[in-house]
């Protein structure tokens, strides 16, 4: 089974290991795939390590670099279809959901492509007439990157187009549940000229095939987006060689509605906050922070509509959303309500597995409204990543900024009000990476995404989303050197 990509070469692993691929919307077979070692990590690094010594992608000009990725986004657009496909049936989410998806993943490559090289650094003014001095940026080097399951080609394109456009080479290690895409994106980014070695792919479970990118000496950087236990290891890991590390970790992300904000909208979001993509999603409104004076009627209005949510597999037309990853997720997701149940949540409605037959044999689980919550209570510290929306209360402002910010997490939020001077004074007291006023999810390539505090270190996307994957160097030279006499001895 050659679908490991090493060196320019599709490979089979060096013990001829294979995974079952199966669609979490009805437990059906999707594909058989490799399963690969530390020995294949070890030797795709070392090709990755060769292309970046000796070229000549590192060496290539920028704006070369950047036509490849426009030619990437092209492909990508060309497969679109079996690209979408493809992720839906390792996902189990709605093929029209894997079709937008698709549409950013083409966006993030034209981003980059279009970036590569606009900035060549700068020229310092040093005063003195027999030197200059130059700043400039540099490729980094090796880069290990390690994606998850929830938006597979998405997470992996924001990884995979800044650090081509930076100069760099990569071993990339998708998630072992969902990695048809990845596969897809090696024949494209072959296919588009890349040099051989310059991208190379690994496939397996994380503490087996992923550690070594975290470990190995010959990486330079290690770019992973996933859960925040799993980021805290990779960050020791990455300390025994002192590499760059760049973590996009999880969020327990509060939706603050004000008693003054348009009432249906802010329903309407507070839906689609939470129940989007079945709640997988890093940046999921799961603490819906509610004005006390509208709880009951908002909290109401919430849990009718989200009783009426139709669940179904990807190719479902009907279906609002689908499954969760894996029958192991579910059951953990399931553990976090009945904790929650347990330290006095209100359960208002879900909190249980569908009883649609079709549905059987699929990790379905119903949308859960937890009312009654408070962020003492482990449902509401913890990132369920699910369809579990806590519901809290607040008195006032400064009440609504505090209970946003009582999180160890810090990747998104978003506040609800037709106050404009309140909507910014709570965006800029809440201390979250991105903030949405009277708004919920969008994001463009061209700004900035990442946590504070534990939800991550450094930033995807946005110019600045390229400095992680290049080095920045001040170059000084004398360009008349004499002797200086300091000594005169
Ligand atoms: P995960 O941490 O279990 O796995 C993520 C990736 O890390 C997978 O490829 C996995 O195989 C790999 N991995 C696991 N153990 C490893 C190890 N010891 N060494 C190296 N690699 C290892 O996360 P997941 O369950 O796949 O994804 C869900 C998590 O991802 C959620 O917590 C979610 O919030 C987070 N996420 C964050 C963002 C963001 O932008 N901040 C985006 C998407 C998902």
């Amino acid at each position: 089974m050659k679908q490991l990509f090493v060196g320019g070469e599709w490979r089979e692993p060096v013990n001829g290991g294979q995974r079952d691929i199966r669609c979490p919307a009805d437990g059906s077979l999707v594909a058989t795939v490799a399963e690969a070692t530390r020995e294949d990590t070890v030797a795709a690094i070392a090709a990755a390590r060769r292309a970046f010594d000796e070229g000549p992608w590192p060496a290539t000009p920028a704006r070369e670099r950047g036509a490849l990725l426009y030619r990437v986004a092209e492909l990508i657009e060309r497969d679109k279809d079996e690209l979408a496909r493809a992720e839906s049936l390792d996902t189990g989410k709605r093929l029209v959901e894997s079709e937008y998806d698709m549409a950013d993943v083409a966006a993030c490559f034209r981003y980059y492509a279009g970036i590569a090289g606009t900035d060549s650094g700068r020229v310092i003014d040093t005063g003195r007439a027999d030197a200059i001095s130059r700043v400039v940026h540099e490729p980094l080097g090796v880069c290990g990157l390690i994606t998850p399951w929830n938006y597979p080609l998405l997470q992996t394109s924001w990884k995979v187009a800044p650090a081509l456009a930076a100069g760099n080479t990569f071993v990339l290690k998708p998630s072992e549940l969902t990695p048809s895409t990845a596969i897809l994106l090696m024949r494209l980014l072959d296919e588009a000229g890349l040099p051989a070695g310059t991208a190379n792919l690994v496939l397996g479970a994380g503490a087996e095939v992923g550690a070594p990118l975290a470990e190995h000496p010959d990486v330079d950087l290690v770019s992973f987006t996933g859960g925040l236990a799993t980021g805290r290891g990779i960050m020791g890991a990455a300390a025994a060689t002192v590499k760059r590390v760049a973590l996009e970790l999880g969020g327990k992300n509060p939706n603050i509605v004000f008693a003054d904000a348009d009432f249906d909208t802010a329903v309407d979001f507070a839906l689609t906050a939470i129940f989007l993509h079945s709640g997988q999603v890093c940046s999921a409104g799961a603490r819906l922070v509610v004005e006390e004076s509208i709880h009951d009627a908002f909290v109401d209005a919430v849990v009718a509509r989200a009783e009426r949510i139709r669940l179904g597999g990807p190719f479902d037309g009907e279906a609002e959303t689908g499954p969760l990853i894996s029958e192991a997720h579910r059951s953990k997701v399931e553990a976090y309500v009945a904790a929650g149940v347990a330290e006095g949540a209100v359960l208002r409605c879900g909190g249980r597995r569908p009883d649609d037959p079709p549905l059987a044999g699929g990790f379905y689980y119903r949308p859960t409204v937890l009312d009654n919550c408070h962020a003492g209570m482990t449902v509401v510290r913890d990132e369920s990543f699910g369809p579990v929306l806590t519901v809290e209360t607040f008195i006032d402002e400064d009440d609504a900024v505090r209970i946003g910010n009582d999180t160890d997490y810090g990747l998104a939020g978003a506040v609800w009000t037709s106050d404009a001077g309140k909507a910014q004074r709570v965006a800029g007291r809440l201390r979250h990476g991105t903030v949405w006023i009277n708004d919920y999810h969008p994001y463009v390539p061209q700004a900035e995404w990442g946590g504070f505090k534990q939800s991550g270190i450094g930033r995807e996307l946005g110019p600045t989303g390229l400095d992680e994957y290049r080095e920045t160097k001040h170059i000084w030279q004398n360009i008349d050197p004499r002797p200086q006499h300091w000594f005169r001895g």
